[in-house]
């Protein structure tokens, strides 16, 4: 097992990675920004290294400043969390080369995986249902119109390389999606690097429903069922929860199994989380892979009893996954809410400033991942998201009771969150029924 690793992010996944660290006996170097200079959880790490000034570029997205962190530290490892370098191919290729092993994919497997059009082609490969679309990056334009006929209006270009719900554009008919594909390749190159898009059915009334999968490099890989994260706004997640209510058991399981054969196809060592949407009728189609570990693991960890992160440390160190299929169980129903300082009550403004009021919920089933403490000052330079809070329950009813009870205890202040908001919807009638659509929060935001 890794004696020392040094965890290439901030804020409350750090937090996260450390405390599994410390469980572990493996010792942890924080790095930092000048930004981060006082965030409290530097203080539990064993060594803290300060590696820039605030903008990301110059700390946590620089690749230099980090590895001569790792060697000075002299660490096995680097776990990059979330964001940030955490699905970047050369970041792990370069780690390898400078022999740190890197706590997630390799870069050859990031690379079948990471990419849309080549991890919807391995995914076809592997059996997992895809979009019906363009098979590769549209090459012409006729092409694409005929493809466009053939599936049905409407439908959606993707950047190859996009991320962040970004470079999408949807089509309703023809002379739209001719006159958009020029501009979506060069937007996509402006954006991306790489200006190649490809095209598929567009659904209007979906929900996202995403699985949990875990591999290790001896070929095994398990998952960990799904969450349904179908509230979002602007394509940010704002509440997550496992089981998605509603779905048959049969087709969770078979996408389940489709996506252990996908990680097995990509030799995929580490945690990953394959995206779905699922329309009216429960047909899944894959949307994506992420490469990584996601904010919302621990929605999955609440319901199953496996610590996601604990796995990935263990699977990169080479050790074997200790699970098999059979013992993943779901027990009872967890919500997680994501905390961001942003006020909901005017478009979501982010709120930074100094937190002089926080006070956690707590009692039984409820949990609090954060790197808040009373006194803090949120630095505007990274993302709002402040903490999450999570609950388990026996059944999502009383999940449902339990998060409203957290998150009205839940004292925040002076700056702004979303709890009202997460508070609202834990009483409102959609939510409370299951299933509500991707498009549902910003109707009701209308
Ligand atoms: P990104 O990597 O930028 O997050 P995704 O492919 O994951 O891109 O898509 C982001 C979001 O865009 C989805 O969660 C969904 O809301 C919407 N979307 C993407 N593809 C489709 C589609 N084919 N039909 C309907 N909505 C889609």
């Amino acid at each position: 097992m890794f004696r020392r690793i040094l965890i290439a992010n901030r804020g409350e996944i750090a937090l996260r990675i450390l405390r599994a660290c410390h469980e572990m006996g493996i010792e942890v170097v924080c790095v930092y920004s000048k930004a981060d200079a006082d965030a409290p959880y530097l203080r539990l790490a064993d060594r803290a290294i300060c590696i820039g000034e605030a903008p990301s570029k110059e700390s946590y997205l620089n690749i230099s400043r980090l590895i001569s962190a790792a060697e000075i530290a002299d660490v096995d490892a680097i776990h990059p969390g979330y964001g940030f370098l955490a699905e970047r191919a050369d970041f792990s290729a370069i780690c390898r080369d400078c022999k740190i092993a890197f706590i997630g994919p390799s870069p050859e497997a990031m690379g079948k995986l990471g990419d849309k059009v080549e991890c919807k082609r391995t995914a076809k490969a592997a059996k997992v249902p895809v979009f019906p679309g363009s098979d590769g990056a549209i090459e012409d334009v006729d092409e694409a119109a005929k493809i466009a006929e053939e599936i049905g209006y409407p439908v959606i270009i993707k950047a190859s390389a996009g991320g962040g719900g970004r470079g999408m554009r949807v089509c309703r008919n023809e002379a739209t999606l001719r006159s958009s594909i020029k501009a979506a390749e060069q937007e996509a190159l402006a954006s991306f690097g790489k200006g190649e898009v490809f095209l598929e059915k567009f659904l209007e009334h979906a929900r996202h429903v995403e699985i949990q999968a875990l591999g290790d490099s001896h070929g095994h890989a398990v998952h960990l069922f799904e969450r349904d994260c179908s509230v979002q706004r602007r394509h940010q997640k704002i509440i997550e929860e496992s089981p998605a209510p509603g779905v048959d058991r049969k087709k969770i399981i078979n996408i389940g199994e489709g996506a252990v054969r996908l990680l097995k196809a990509a030799g995929y060592c580490g945690a990953a989380t394959v995206e779905f949407l699922m329309d009216e009728k429960q047909n899944f189609y894959m949307l994506e892979v992420n490469t990584r570990v996601q904010v919302e693991h621990p929605v999955t960890e609440m319901v199953t009893g496996i610590d996601i992160v604990k796995m990935s440390i263990m699977v990169a160190a080479g050790e074997h996954l200790p699970i098999k299929q059979k013992d993943v169980q779901v027990r009872g129903h967890a919500i997680e809410c994501r905390i961001n300082a942003e006020d909901p009550a005017r478009n979501f403004m982010p709120s930074a400033g100094t937190i002089e009021t926080w006070q956690v919920p707590g009692g039984p089933g409820v949990r609090v991942d954060s790197h808040v403490v009373q006194g803090y000052r949120v630095p505007p330079n990274y993302d709002s998201m402040v903490g999450k809070l999570i609950c388990h329950a026996d059944d999502r009813e009383q999940c449902i009771e339990r998060t409203a009870r957290a998150l009205r205890e839940f004292a925040v202040g002076p700056i702004k969150t979303t709890i009202p908001l997460q508070l609202g919807l834990m009483e409102q009638g959609d939510f409370r029924n299951g299933g509500v659509d991707i498009h549902f929060l910003e109707r009701l935001l209308k």
